[in-house]
């Protein structure tokens, strides 16, 4: 079961231009925290109600899916760019994003770019965000979906520590400095073990990890999060682990003097505010 933590959205539906403001807002979010260095990161949204995309991305093309999404026929994502940087969506949303449609049958789309469009595909990761988008709609029949992988230096450089690549070590430390990890995290922190980037294998952890948590870490590269609401909130679970990491990178520096939240204290919170949580 995916954790369908969140209501469905209702209309009236954001507009195409709201989209992609606040696809902008989100990349330049996790650009000042330091998640998306240089072209590193992506995004994606799907969307089940009808957008007019013609009027931002007039140019058409055919558009070969990764993999067959029969159900999502008639959806629409936004997609990111190849090498493009996310800091940049804000500046010009329409040379960094591309729109694709799902075609019937859900094996095709149309994919709808504009004459600004400075990327020759969308990004190499589609694959990994096609798959959870695909997964956890089914799941939940959400009808929007938000897919963001961002590379938080302080997350990453953990992920290269053998005992943070235990996901209960990893959850019991990360989650103990802030009150609020737990609240917006109450699944805790999915881990991926080193896989290649944009592999069929790391799609498939990311995959299982995603049902059960609203991050994912992946060893030595990064991290994917989701939303059933908004990219923001998207990015908002980036920053949250990126801030625990943080914490847990700052307590190692200086000889693990700080305490942290006990499990006690934790468990306190999670009555306090009804928060399921199985980590403490
Ligand atoms: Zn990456």
């Amino acid at each position: 079961m995916a954790e369908s933590d969140e209501l469905m959205l209702q209309a009236p539906y954001p507009e195409l231009d709201d989209l992609l403001e606040m696809m902008g807002e989100a990349g330049r979010r996790l650009s000042d925290i330091e998640a998306t260095e240089g072209a590193a990161g992506n995004v994606s949204v799907c969307l089940r109600w009808p957008v007019e995309l013609r009027t931002r991305f007039p140019l058409l093309d055919d558009f070969e899916l990764p993999q067959a999404v029969p159900e999502l026929a008639g959806a629409t994502f936004l997609v990111s760019g190849s090498g493009r940087r996310l800091r940049e969506i804000i500046d010009e949303p329409v040379a960094s994003i591309a729109g694709i449609v799902v075609d019937e049958g859900g094996q095709t789309g149309k994919l709808y770019t504009s004459y600004q469009r400075r990327f020759e595909r969308v990004t190499s990761e589609f694959n990994s965000h096609l798959a959870v988008h695909y997964d956890q709609i089914l799941a939940s029949n959400t009808n929007f979906h938000a897919v963001i992988h961002a590379q938080p230096l302080h997350v990453t450089y953990l992920s290269h520590i053998r005992r943070y690549q235990d996901e209960a070590y990893l959850n019991t430390h990360l989650l103990r400095w802030q009150p609020e990890t737990i609240i917006n995290l109450p699944e805790g922190m999915g881990f991926v073990p080193f896989r290649i980037p944009s592999s069929p294998e790391l799609m498939e952890g990311t995959l299982d990890a995603l049902r059960h948590h609203r991050i994912v870490i992946w060893a030595k590269h990064g991290m994917m999060a989701r939303s059933d609401v908004s990219v923001k909130r998207a990015a908002d679970r980036v920053e949250y682990t990126e801030t625990a990491a943080k914490y847990e990178y700052l307590n190692l520096s200086v000889g693990e003097i700080g305490e942290g939240l006990s499990p006690d204290e934790i468990r306190a919170i999670c009555k306090t505010f009804n928060v399921q949580q199985n980590i403490f």
